[in-house]
């Protein structure tokens, strides 16, 4: 099958031929129709993070398609069904995060795309218990970029606490942030954007932001403040540690700050503001497949549309070159037909 495949850190990605896996118990193989390109995809090459993914990799977190063939002992899935591959490629579904619903918080997960391969290829293994199907009216394109993207900005805006009428921050208006402003707007919140490209901010207030602000222009937290008094919450999904710092200045008193970026770094966190300001800060990591669910529903009943624009397996190096300028507007999604 073909496959994007990475041999290491740094390197271009490798489009080859490489042998199609065969479902072993308890898996399914499903045929990939259209992968996201996320921006921990780039993390991953890089090996930016602490946690160092497999070499050589095949990335991919996003992935769709169809199941192709039924590991043993699968029984609750039939060959033709439409599922996608999140990040949560599995868990143990023993320990004490497994047992209370915080699957995303298993100390012995899988990751799609990061320990085991993802879905840049014509064909993925799965976890039969962790795959989840895809509602009859989204198509394979758009329901791709939900898989992590869209769950990952559902459930911090869950985490976050904010309720409706109330003001969020989403920080970075990228892959995420896109489908953040439209999450916060589905769920009666009031939403400022933040992004350094005045192109992003064009894009968030097309899509229901009610306030936008460029920090190249403005102290972004000073502005919001000014503005509004500050938000209930911050969202801070852009790969920058100046905006990390700028998301947590832009919250009132007893509001939230949600870390979903991953820049290596570290944040400057005040002690005395945070304990006078009785501040909640809190890290959010994707979703448990029931999130998941949650969040392909509303897409499904049409509340949320990621903004598209579709590549093919072999354009991936310069997909990743845009993304690390950041130029591309919403997600890429590549499509494997
Ligand atoms: P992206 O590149 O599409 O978006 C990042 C956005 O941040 C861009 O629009 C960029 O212009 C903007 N930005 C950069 N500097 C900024 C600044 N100073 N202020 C405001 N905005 C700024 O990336 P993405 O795919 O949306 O992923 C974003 C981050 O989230 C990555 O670090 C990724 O690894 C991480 N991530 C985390 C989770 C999780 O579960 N916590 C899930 C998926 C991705
Ligand atoms: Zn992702
Ligand atoms: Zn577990």
């Amino acid at each position: 099958m073909k496959a994007a495949v990475v041999h290491e850190f740094h390197g271009n990605l490798e489009i080859k031929d490489v042998p199609k896996p065969e479902a072993g118990p308890g898996q399914v193989l499903v045929h990939i129709e259209a992968c996201g390109v996320c921006h921990t995809d780039l993390h991953a090459v890089h090996g930016d993070w602490p946690v160092k993914p497999i070499m050589p990799l095949i990335p991919g977190h996003e992935g769709v398609g169809v199941v192709e063939r039924l590991g043993e002992g699968v029984t609750h899935l039939r060959v033709g069904d439409r599922v996608g591959i999140p990040w949560l490629y599995s868990a143990c579904g023993y320990c004490e995060y497994c047992l209370t619903g915080r699957e995303n918080l298993c100390p012995n997960q899988q990751n799609a795309g990061y320990s085991v391969n993802g879905s840049y290829a014509e064909y993925c293994l799965a976890d039969a218990d962790y795959v989840v199907k895809i509602p009859d009216n989204l198509d394979f394109i758009e329901a791709a970029p939900l898989f992590c993207a869209g769950v990952t900005v559902y459930k911090a805006l869950k985490v976050s606490e904010a309720k409706p009428g109330q003001w969020v921050a989403i920080y970075g208006i990228g892959g995420l942030g896109h489908l953040a402003v439209q999450y916060a707007k589905a769920m009666g919140m009031n939403v400022v954007a933040v992004d350094t490209f005045d192109e992003k901010l064009d894009l968030a207030k097309s899509l229901g932001a009610d306030l936008a602000v460029n920090p190249k222009q403005e102290d972004s937290a000073e502005w919001i403040k000014q503005k509004i008094g500050g938000v209930h919450a911050a969202v801070c999904t852009a790969v920058s540690k100046p905006a990390f710092d700028q998301a947590y200045r832009s919250i009132r008193r007893g509001g939230s700050c949600v870390l979903v970026g991953l820049p290596p770094e570290s944040m400057d966190v005040p002690i005395f503001d945070t304990v006078l300001g009785g501040i909640n800060l809190v890290g959010s990591i994707v979703g448990s497949r029931r999130d998941l669910q949650e969040a392909l529903q509303l897409a499904a009943e049409g509340k949320i549309k990621a903004i598209i624009e579709t590549k093919h397996l072999d354009d991936i190096n310069e997909v990743f070159r845009d993304l690390e300028e950041g130029t591309i507007n919403g997600r890429v999604v590549l499509d494997m037909r």
